[in-house]
């Protein structure tokens, strides 16, 4: 009896159903229409709500403010991390080849896992901070670095129309300093030394890629055109972030589902009430309100 209560509370009840995510999340998301719901399967009332409803997207003013403040010198700050990022990716895959020892390849498997559960879980974190705290209006980081979050809340498929530098600057930026520490070690360190730790050296090399690679990724689950055939394999075997796993982050308030490289922590995190409880002792302490900033800005419609 107990667990099947658990089990039903637990496990069966869905994060967010599939009327609300058509009820509160942005049609932009699914461009083709390939809406898990018929319209026939809405009640009156929600079709009626649904067709009054401004569509969110590139018209919307919020979205057209914040585009207009991605400057040069932002651009500038990203394609210097984008070549240094490539550069130390480059150089350190080839420095973790020729250390590879076959005997060793069981523990490289568990690093690899380990390190894309690090970044899955990290790319939440940094998601969860940068969409739930702060402002726009602070310096530096908020232009910079808040700008692009509250973008992507109310024009979705605006990160579709942004070109590589834009879509990865940031996220290769943040595994600069971990492959540059790698590289470091590699040529610092004796063979021995290098053999000792080399899972280690795996597991900061595969967790560095996967945090480089997660708005790419991020930007595939949202692309639901032109996608090539193995980014679709990809997907579709929930490797990396699939599209109809992401849409349930972009159901207003934007408040759960904020792991984007994987998306493989993303249920157990809400079943633990991960997020929410954060947000509280966050608010009890701080006495600030989650996502203020992201609703002033959804608010900015005409
Ligand atoms: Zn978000
Ligand atoms: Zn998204």
């Amino acid at each position: 009896m107990i667990v099947t209560i658990i089990s039903t509370l637990l496990i069966k009840t869905p994060v967010k159903t599939d009327q609300e995510i058509l009820q509160n999340s942005m049609l932009e998301d699914d461009p083709n229409s390939n809406t898990i719901l018929t319209s026939s399967a809405l009640s009156e009332d929600n079709r009626a709500s649904l067709e009054k409803r401004p569509r969110w997207g590139p018209q919307h003013k919020g979205a057209q403010e914040l585009a207009k403040l991605y400057s040069n010198g932002k651009r500038t700050q990203e394609i210097i991390c984008v070549y240094i990022c490539i550069s130390l990716m480059v150089l350190n895959l080839g420095l973790i080849l020729r250390h590879f020892r076959l005997e060793r390849i069981s523990y490289v498997v568990v690093a690899a896992v380990f390190g894309i559960l690090t970044a899955d879980f990290g790319s939440g974190l940094v998601h969860w901070g940068a969409d739930t705290w702060g402002s726009v209006d602070l310096p530096i980081v908020g232009k910079n670095f808040l700008r692009p979050f509250r973008e992507h809340h109310i024009d979705p498929t605006s990160i579709t129309r942004h070109d590589f530098i834009e879509t990865n600057g940031d996220n290769f930026m943040v595994a600069l300093p971990i492959l540059g520490k790698l590289a470091w070690n590699f040529f610092t360190r004796t063979n021995a030394e290098i053999q000792q730790d080399y899972a280690i050296s795996a597991y900061l090399f595969l967790c560095s890629i996967f945090i480089a690679m997660t708005n790419q990724i991020h930007k595939w689950s949202h692309t639901y055109w032109g996608l090539p055939k193995w980014v679709l394999f990809l997907q579709n075997h929930h490797i990396i972030l699939p599209r109809r796993h992401h849409r349930i982050h972009h159901v207003a308030p934007h408040e759960t589902y904020f792991c984007i490289t994987t998306g493989w922590l993303n249920w157990p995190l809400e079943k633990i009430k991960f997020w929410s409880t954060l947000e509280a002792i966050i608010e009890l302490s701080t006495g600030h309100k989650p996502r203020a900033d992201d609703f002033k800005w959804a608010q900015k419609r005409t």
